[in-house]
């Protein structure tokens, strides 16, 4: 292997579509890998893949394959099996792993979080408090929820759930960012009791917090997976490309 292909950025985040339009603008052969939950994904510029690599010994063989330098995971906080994998495959085929780990939210003094270490206790949090619930933790976790018939749900998805739901919901169908002010409409247009959400970290989805706080509203907030250890942390976009540039400019060198 010469590491003469793309990067592998292993993506569906906004900070991932931030990596790829940078590796793009520096001329760097980037490809960046989407898992295909989505519909339709907003999708980064650039060269782009879709669907699972059939575990860790699959994405080593795409890497090789491809002759890639090095692998980027800038997937989301909670997608934990591609995480792992990143790491395991980055390993297999002898490649660095750069891996973005976005800062989790911190709780301020107006914030009234209970938190919880998964989506079951989330629901179980629930089916105690009742009253009226923006569930924001992701069309894949709504099935936690089904057996809850002790609250009403506004269910806040970008594709409509296939699971389960519980007895007494309303699917809003959307997509962020989501501005402060229109987080604050809808808790008060729905009358919201509870907000649900993970602790994903980062701006985008930030505002529903800023609105749940004003209003006095608890947040029962699911505390963030373990996340694998790899070569190089950063915590955003521009920092991927110091490290990347970094690894490339030491490959040519070695090469010479
Ligand atoms: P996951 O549980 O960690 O991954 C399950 C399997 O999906 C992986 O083993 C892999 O299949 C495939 N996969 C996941 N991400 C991939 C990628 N970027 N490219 C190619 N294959 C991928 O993942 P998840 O929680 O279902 O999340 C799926 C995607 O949605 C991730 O890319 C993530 O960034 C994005 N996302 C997730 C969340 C969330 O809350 N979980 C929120 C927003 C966005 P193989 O083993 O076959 O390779």
């Amino acid at each position: 292997m010469t590491g003469a292909g793309p990067v592998l950025l292993l993506g569906g985040t906004g900070e991932a579509r931030a990596v790829a339009a940078l590796l793009v603008d520096a001329e760097i052969p980037v490809v960046s890998s989407l898992a295909g939950r989505v519909s339709q994904p907003r999708l980064p510029v650039g060269e782009v893949r879709v669907g699972g690599f059939g575990g860790p010994q699959g994405l080593a063989e795409w890497v090789h394959e491809h002759d890639s330098p090095v692998v980027v995971d800038a997937t989301h906080p909670f997608a934990q099996t591609i995480s792992r994998n990143a790491v395991r495959a980055a390993g297999l085929a002898g490649v660095p792993l750069v891996a973005v780990r976005r800062p989790a939210w911190e709780p301020g003094p107006a914030d009234r979080w209970t938190v919880v270490d998964d989506i079951a206790a989330a629901a179980a949090t629930v089916a105690e408090r009742g009253g009226r619930v923006l569930l924001t933790t992701g069309r894949q976790d709504v099935g936690a929820f089904a057996a809850v018939d002790t609250a009403w749900f506004l269910v806040r998805v970008v594709d409509p759930p296939t699971a389960d739901l519980p007895p007494h919901h309303r699917i809003l169908r959307s997509r962020g960012p989501y501005d402060l002010e229109s987080e604050r409409a809808l808790l008060r247009d729905d009358a919201i009791d509870l907000v649900v959400t993970k602790n994903s970290g980062g701006e985008l989805t930030r505002a529903k917090l800023i609105a749940a706080a004003e209003r006095g509203l608890e947040v029962v907030m699911v505390r963030r997976p373990p996340t694998p250890e790899a070569d190089h942390e950063v915590s955003d976009p521009d920092e991927v490309m110091g490290v990347v540039q970094q690894i490339l400019t030491g490959r040519r060198s070695d090469a010479r």
